[in-house]
């Protein structure tokens, strides 16, 4: 690979050619922006095709280097400027400018890729004892600022030798894993044999186990499987105190469940070193898809917690676009106009009010068919449309596609980005409102918003805003925009996040979500965990 700006920030395979799909999707966006063409003018493209060179050398002395050297071997410690960008930040937007605009002010100063969870110990006992920071990388697709070194020290890459599937038991429904494996090679092991691991975010192809259950995230397919803590049955960290083992019973009445506090920890307690979740059968075979028209989103909410509520089992995925992000979307589809679009406007499905609901059940042939007729009842109910399944496999089609869009809008001067929080029903159409009503202010930024995890008691809201860059101090712009979406959040009942985590995006607001008491033992279990200070040092509250 090239080591160059472009290959450091982009997502996926740099050398490959877009999607002839996605390009269009993109030049749709422009469209609605008024923005033609390439701008590759503007200053953030500006360091694209050049070769990596870091303001910053690496600290690690020559000590240092040999003795890791020592442990991983020579070939697994990198201190090259490119090796050390690639690991500097993770793919929030602001991590993005900021890597277009070559301003990489704490990268690690190397990179320590184990091989076995004895190196990892190893690796953790020597920088214990050295204080040099670690920040355990996975995947590196974090959206929250929680990969970047503020204390300088090394990042722990797992993906490149750590990444064995240790043991699938049939007869226990489990699988475990070194904690590198990326989703696709897992999935592929299981499928082979006939499981699914059914935990699917939409950097899927990017991420890692050890990551899922670091951010404590949630896939796709959530409403059915369970988010990454219900899915997860055990796991071994470690930690500069020692080594946690723990979630070897199905279940357990021994006190406190550690595996809560590293869940979520966002390597600012140890390293993950090995993963064992619960796993499902593959049945794809019985897959029913179904979509749906409502009139208004408030209706399409009403009909999905109805479903959620009714005791019947609901979909594995289950979502709802809300009108600006269904109009948006039929109209990349060109469904917006002709015979459908009419149709629609005539049954009442109007332009600005029509909401598109999704759903796939998995599982039990007869249970996915409980789940579609009861389901239809609902939307009936509710003043639904039934259209079949066309959406819905349309939608899984592009499900990890989306994120290939965002270079090359950025390469075009468009900023997008997404933010999530999650609330329960009775303050969902609130806290949608006020959150638009936000980011609209300027009047020419587009919102389009999902819901795309549901519970009985309440939804998670996903939110994708677009709109030009500004030509003057878009960083600092933008990170004000962020915090004041944060803010609305937090005022009108929303949680910091539902599945991104915190990381150092959005830690300032943490004691508007914790008490004083929660917090202050969240900083015994680190000051006992990792007395030193070493693990991702700047995360979330420490
Ligand atoms: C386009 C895009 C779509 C996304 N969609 C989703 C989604 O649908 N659902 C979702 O939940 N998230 C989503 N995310 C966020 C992100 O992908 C998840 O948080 C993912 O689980 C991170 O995994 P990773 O392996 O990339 O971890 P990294 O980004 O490398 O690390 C994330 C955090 O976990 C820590 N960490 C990583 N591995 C370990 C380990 N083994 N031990 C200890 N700490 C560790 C890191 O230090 C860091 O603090 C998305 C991100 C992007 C860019």
């Amino acid at each position: 690979m090239r080591k160059i700006w472009r290959n450091v920030y982009r997502w996926g395979d740099t050398e490959k050619k877009l999607d002839h799909t996605i390009e269009h999707h993109i030049g749709h966006f422009k469209h609605l922006l008024g923005i033609e063409g390439e701008a590759h003018e503007l200053p953030l493209n500006a360091n694209a095709g050049d070769e990596v060179k870091l303001a910053k050398r690496s600290r690690l002395n020559r000590t240092a280097l040999r003795d890791l050297m020592r442990i991983v071997g020579s070939e697994n410690v990198m201190v090259d400027d490119f090796h050390r960008a690639t690991h500097s930040f993770g793919k929030y937007y602001g991590d993005i400018v900021r890597m277009r605009l070559g301003k990489i002010s704490n990268p690690p100063d190397g990179v320590v890729c184990p091989r076995t969870e004895e190196d990892i110990i190893k690796v953790v006992n020597y920088c214990h004892l050295k204080k040099i920071a670690i920040v355990p990388w996975g995947g590196g697709t974090s959206v929250t600022r929680a990969l970047e070194a503020d204390k300088g020290g090394i990042a722990l890459d797992l993906t490149r030798h750590f990444k064995d599937v240790l043991s699938l038991n049939a007869e226990d429904s489990t699988v475990t894993v070194e904690s590198g494996i990326l989703g696709p090679d897992l999935e592929l092991y299981l499928n082979e044999r006939g499981y699914t691991c059914g935990h699917f975010p939409q950097s899927f192809e990017f991420a890692t186990v050890g990551g899922w259950v670091a951010a404590r995230g949630a896939g796709q397919a959530s409403t059915g499987y369970g988010r990454i803590e219900d899915i997860l049955v055990g796991l071994r960290a470690v930690t500069p105190a020692g080594l946690i083992s723990c979630g070897n019973y199905p279940a357990a009445s021994v006190g406190g469940d550690i595996r809560h506090f590293i869940l979520g920890s966002e390597g600012t307690l140890g390293v993950i070193s090995r993963v064992t979740i619960r796993v499902r059968k593959y049945n794809a075979a019985n897959a029913v898809m179904k979509s749906f028209m409502f009139k208004s989103f408030e209706a399409a909410v009403t009909a999905m917690r109805e479903m959620m509520q009714s005791q019947v089992y609901p979909p594995h995925f289950f979502r709802i676009s809300d009108p600006e992000e269904t109009e948006i979307g039929l109209g990349m589809k060109g469904k917006d106009k002709g015979l459908a679009g009419a149709f629609l406007n005539t049954m009442g499905y109007k332009k600005g009010g029509r909401s598109l609901m999704y759903a796939i059940f998995e599982g039990d042939a007869a249970q996915c068919k409980t789940g579609a007729r009861t389901l239809g009842k609902i939307v009936r109910k509710n003043g639904g449309l039934s259209l079949g399944s066309y959406a819905t496999r349309k939608w899984l089609e592009q499900r990890y596609s989306s994120a290939y869009m965002r270079d090359p809008m950025m390469d075009a001067g468009i900023r997008i980005d997404t933010i999530e929080t999650s609330v329960h029903y009775s303050r969902l159409i609130e806290l949608w409102e006020a959150v638009r009503k936000y980011i609209k202010q300027d009047g020419q930024t587009l919102c389009l918003t999902h819901i795309s995890h549901t519970y009985e008691t309440g939804a998670n809201l996903y939110f994708i805003f677009v709109s030009p860059m500004l030509p003057k101090d878009e960083l600092a712009q933008f990170e004000k925009f962020h915090k004041g979406i944060v803010a609305t959040f937090v005022a009108h009942g929303g949680t910091l996040s539902h599945h991104h985590g915190v990381g150092r995006l959005v830690a300032h607001a943490l004691d508007r979500q914790h008490s004083p008491a929660t917090l202050a033992a969240w900083r015994a279990v680190k000051k006992t965990l990792d007395p030193k200070g070493i693990m991702n040092p700047g995360a979330l509250i420490f």
